[in-house]
């Protein structure tokens, strides 16, 4: 199994490390206009400006407030949405293009952060909730009705991130969630039947949105699942 096949197995393109402080509150940079990039954004059917990556971020990454500590997201059920709290800020924060992370009609990309795991509660009709795929690394719990998760948890002690908790800020009224800092699995965002043709304009949109996009986790993440596993193997 390869290193990519391994991760996504392990992850689904998320996670998250202690080691590293989330930047919450960053000041982003306005999206540049085009101009080097002009060129190649007016040749054929699709421009950069027609990517749509995640609602949260197509008209600009907004930057998280540094006071903010937590609030509700709800599923998308008019009748009873299930409610879950979390009690404080989420870090991490990314737009996702693997195939596993739930995302909005339409996009290319989920948007995930997590939280601690005991930050994390179901406030109003846990009945509704189910675990998507009870096999994988990540429990995704879903709405049964509409299909929204409202959260991924992980079970296994061992793994690098357990007792952190997955979750979409984007289900959430509350504003001041620290905002996404890069994208995740890009290159997988083709297995969800994307046009391999498009992939420039995917990359140049994110670079200017801010979110630098990687084919795996960022390097922080990356360096967290390698310091697990050496400390796991004793090298460390
Ligand atoms: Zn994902
Ligand atoms: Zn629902």
């Amino acid at each position: 199994m390869s290193l990519m096949d391994t991760l996504k197995r392990w992850f689904g393109g998320q996670g998250a490390t202690p080691s590293t402080t989330p930047q919450q509150g960053r000041d982003r940079p306005e999206p540049p206009a085009a101009t080097s990039s002009a060129a190649a954004t007016t040749q054929g059917a699709t421009t950069m400006s027609d990517i749509r990556i995640h609602p949260a971020v197509d008209s600009g990454v907004r930057a998280g407030s540094d006071s903010f500590d937590g609030g509700t997201l709800h599923c998308h059920c008019s009748d009873k949405p299930v409610e879950v709290t979390v009690k404080a800020q989420c870090a991490h924060n990314h737009v996702c293009g693997c195939t596993k992370c739930w995302k909005p009609e339409g996009a290319l990309f989920s948007m995930v952060a997590v939280v601690p795991r005991d930050s994390l509660s179901v406030t109003a009709n846990e009945d509704k909730l189910e675990v998507v795929d009870p096999s994988a690394a990540i429990q995704r719990h879903a709405c049964k009705e509409c299909g929204v998760h409202m959260f991924g948890r992980i079970e296994n002690t061992d793994h690098p991130f357990h007792g952190l908790d997955f979750i979409h800020t984007e289900l959430s009224d509350d504003t001041g969630w620290a905002a996404p800092e890069f994208a995740a699995f890009v290159s997988s965002i083709i297995e969800s039947g994307a046009n391999p043709d498009n992939m420039d304009k995917v990359r140049g949109r994110l670079k200017e949105l801010g979110l630098e996009p990687y084919d795996c986790l960022s390097p922080p993440l990356m360096d967290a699942i390698a310091i697990h596993t050496a400390k796991a193997k004793g090298v460390l």
